[in-house]
Formats: C-alpha cells, sequence, structure tokens
C-alpha cells in the first residue's frame, strides 16, 4: 500500500469537498480526498448556477437546505477563503390558483422548520426586481435568507478549511478500483498504486454509477443533462437582487453580475445510460440545445419583456445525477461494508452540499440516525431495479422538477 487515509472520498466536486469539510467539522481528519481532474470543481460542480433555496415540500430537505445555508453563511463569515455566498434572498412566484395552495403549504412546512418566509404584494417584489412585471403573480413567496454562491468559491472554501484540519486532497489521481478483504473495503485502487482506507467514499458526480459497480453495486444514479443562458450585461440588474423562482413557467433566474442568468426544467429530458461510456473516459459532450434554451426565453417574456431579447453570452451545461425516487444516496452499503455513498444529486448537490455531508456523518456515527436519514441508504435498491424504469423515472424527476407537490 503506497498511502493511508481512514476515508478516502473519491471526487472533489462539491459533494466530495463538503464531505470532506464536514468529516472535519465532526473530528475526523484522517481524510484524502481524490481527484481525478488537475483541479477541484471542474466537472458538474463548475456548471452549476449556485442557486441554494431552503423552501422544499418536506420538513427534512427543508432542514437540510437551511443547514447549508447556515455552513455557507458561516464560512463567509469567519473563513479566509470565501465561498462567495450572497444572501440576497428570493423571490417565488405563484400564477395559478393550484400554486398558491402550495404556496401556502409550503409556508406552514418552512415555519414548522423554523424558516422565516413571507407572503410579499407585487409593490414590494417590484421594488425588489425594478422593470419586471408581476402582473402575471397571483402570489409571491419571499425568503429572505435564500441566495447563491459561486460553485468554485464554495469548493475553495471547504478545502481550506478541511485542509486546516489535516484532509488532505490530490488532484490527477483517478481510482481505478477497490480491495476488499472479506467483502469489506480495505483500500482504493489509483493509477498511482494503492491507498489503504477503512471507508471509500463514493462523491464521484456522473461516475457515481461506475464507482459503485467497482465495488459490486448497481446503483440507479442517472446523468440526467441541464443547462441555462447567462446573457450580455444589462442596464438594470444588480447582483443583490434576489433568485427568482417561475414554477409555473418551470424557470429560475439571477443576476450574474449585470447579466441575466436564466434556467428552466424542459418537459422532455435527456438522459444517459451511464453503462454507455466507461469509467475512464469523460462524460460525454453536451451540444447547446437552442429550441429549448430560446423556449426558456420566451416563457420569461411575460414577466420580463425586452429582458428576454437580451444576447445570450455563453451556455452552461453538464450531467447532474438523478435518482428514479429524486432522493440522495447517502451512507454506507451494508452490502459492501466500508463503502459509503455521496451521489444522486437531484440537481441540488451545491446547494445541498454541507448538509449532504452532515446527513453522510450522522449515517455513519450517529447511534440512531433519523428515520429520513436511514431512508437515503444505497440499500433502498439492494432488490435490483429495471434500468428502462430507473431513467425513465429519473428524467421524470428533472421534468417534474417545478410541479406542485414536488
Ligand atoms: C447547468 C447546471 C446548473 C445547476 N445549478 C445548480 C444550482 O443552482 N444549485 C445546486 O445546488 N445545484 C445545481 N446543479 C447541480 C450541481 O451542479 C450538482 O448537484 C453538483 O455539482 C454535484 O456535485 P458532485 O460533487 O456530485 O459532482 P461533480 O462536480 O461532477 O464532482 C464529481 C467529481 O468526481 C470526479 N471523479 C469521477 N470519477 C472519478 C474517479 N474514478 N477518480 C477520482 N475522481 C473521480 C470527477 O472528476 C468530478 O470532479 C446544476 C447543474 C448543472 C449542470
Amino acid at each position: 500500500m503506497s498511502d493511508r487515509a481512514r476515508f478516502v472520498v473519491i471526487g472533489g466536486g462539491a459533494i466530495g469537498c463538503g464531505v470532506a469539510f464536514q468529516l472535519a467539522e465532526a473530528g475526523i481528519t484522517d481524510v484524502l480526498v481524490l481527484e481525478k481532474e488537475p483541479a477541484l470543481c471542474a466537472v458538474t460542480s463548475a456548471q452549476a448556477a449556485g442557486l441554494v433555496g431552503q423552501v422544499r415540500s418536506s420538513l427534512e430537505r427543508t432542514r437540510l437546505a437551511m443547514w447549508s445555508v447556515e455552513t455557507f453563511s458561516r464560512l463567509e463569515q469567519e473563513s479566509e477563503v470565501k465561498p462567495g455566498w450572497r444572501q440576497t434572498g428570493s423571490l417565488r412566484i405563484a400564477q395559478t390558483p393550484e400554486r398558491v395552495r402550495e404556496f401556502h403549504q409550503l409556508i406552514d412546512v418552512a415555519h414548522r422548520a423554523g424558516l422565516d418566509v413571507a407572503l410579499l404584494d407585487r409593490e414590494a417584489a417590484r421594488r425588489m426586481w425594478p422593470g419586471l412585471d408581476f402582473g402575471p403573480a397571483r402570489a409571491i413567496l419571499w425568503c429572505p435568507t435564500d441566495g447563491y454562491l459561486q460553485p468554485a468559491d464554495l469548493a475553495a472554501s471547504y478545502r481550506h478549511e478541511a485542509s486546516r484540519r489535516g484532509v488532505r486532497f490530490r488532484t490527477n489521481m483517478r481510482v481505478t478500483g477497490f480491495r476488499k478483504e472479506q467483502g469489506r473495503i480495505t483500500g482504493v485502487e489509483t493509477e498511482d498504486g494503492v491507498i489503504a482506507c477503512e471507508y471509500a467514499v463514493n462523491a464521484a458526480g456522473a461516475h457515481g454509477y461506475h464507482l459503485a459497480r467497482l465495488a459490486g453495486l448497481e446503483l440507479p444514479v442517472v446523468p440526467v443533462r441541464h443547462h441555462y443562458v447567462v446573457t450580455t450585461p444589462t442596464d438594470w440588474l444588480r447582483p443583490e437582487m434576489p433568485v427568482l423562482r417561475l414554477p409555473d413557467a418551470t424557470l429560475y433566474a439571477r443576476a450574474e453580475m449585470r447579466a441575466l442568468l436564466l434556467g428552466g426544467w424542459e418537459p422532455q429530458a435527456l438522459s444517459l445510460d451511464p453503462r454507455s461510456f466507461d469509467p475512464a473516459d469523460p462524460l460525454p459532450p453536451i451540444e447547446e440545445d437552442w429550441p429549448v434554451l430560446a423556449h426558456f426565453m420566451e416563457q420569461f417574456r411575460p414577466f420580463a419583456g425586452s429582458l428576454a431579447d437580451q444576447p445570450v453570452r455563453r451556455v452552461f451545461t453538464g450531467w447532474p445525477t438523478f435518482t428514479p425516487d429524486g432522493r440522495f444516496v447517502i451512507g454506507e452499503s451494508s452490502r459492501v461494508p466500508g463503502f459509503v455513498c455521496a451521489v444522486g444529486c437531484n440537481a441540488h448537490g451545491v446547494s445541498g452540499s454541507a448538509g449532504i455531508g452532515r446527513h453522510l456523518v450522522e449515517s455513519l456515527f450517529e447511534k440512531a440516525p433519523s428515520a429520513y436519514v436511514r431512508s437515503l441508504s444505497p440499500d433502498r435498491f439492494a432488490r435490483g431495479f429495471d434500468w428502462n424504469e430507473a431513467e425513465r423515472a429519473a428524467r421524470g424527476v428533472l421534468e417534474t422538477y417545478y410541479a406542485i407537490g414536488h
């Protein structure tokens, strides 16, 4: 064995870095993060819009997002390396009576979780986003502690804080397999030799299926395309303007400095069967899909008028992973002891990263992890699944991302 660490985290994206940070926070510092790319945060996390929303339909997901916000605020205040956290608040707009009813349910969940949210009138919303037409809004939900950050800055902040406590990070180091004794993980094989470990954490994003397979598990971690545009700068956008969510138009937006960042959830998503590419291969490239992206701009027009005509400067796109039940996969496999999962981000792996890391620590070290954390275990797929059905269901999670009750 060329090296050893109690924990080897495979993948240096938002989730791998968030897990390393949370392990260090819990006093577990004999941790080595391995990333195959020359830099951290180089793959899916680099593409993320960085939106951090806490208003969710379940209490557990709301709490997980609140932990993330608490962590980002603390890092922003206390760390020498800031995550670039902008606590702008967010506005969520209802256009239908059903959506207004959903907002009341969301408010109830938020209040039970201790999250401050309130309904705003159009005038108050207009003062925050002058120039936007709030005419189509039947209700506007304001969450003052939401915001956004830059994923690369977040990864750098996690790295700094974890390294300060003794965690090691190594880039240009690809994991190629696992060593086991009596079924238990004892080491991680890399292109540069074997690293002995007690736990191997799969935080390999869109390669999460492959790493699980190498360890002897079949997991439905399905890459599904997601994308958004950033326009050229405008006169009237400011980075401190709240994040917008327009669920009935299946859109989200925020200011990216003085430009508009606009993304959405299309009704017919595009997925990848992870069995169709090799663990050693880079992820398949994604072509810019102008019909879908132009549709996002058209959907935005009733609110934004001429802003919907702003030229697009850049398209961001990637393969976040989805699971058939739309839930994270967190925790140790009972079939492969020592193999721990932190995959299946369902498109909120950046915002969820601190909460995911915290759940992972809870799943491993708390005497009685919560029923919610236990329900995220990779063991839920132990009875097998049908790949076609899993892929269809995973796409469905993206397609219904802003559906009522999602
Ligand atoms: C366009 C777009 C917009 C998004 N917007 C948001 C948003 O606003 N908010 C939000 O929370 N989320 C957003 N997401 C989702 C978010 O990007 C993902 O949930 C998150 O990046 C997942 O992080 P990760 O660490 O699992 O994956 P990654 O960032 O892909 O990290 C996995 C890492 O594992 C490494 N790896 C893989 N195999 C190996 C190996 N064998 N050995 C060593 N290393 C390996 C990879 O190189 C990679 O760096 C968005 C995604 C996209 C594509």
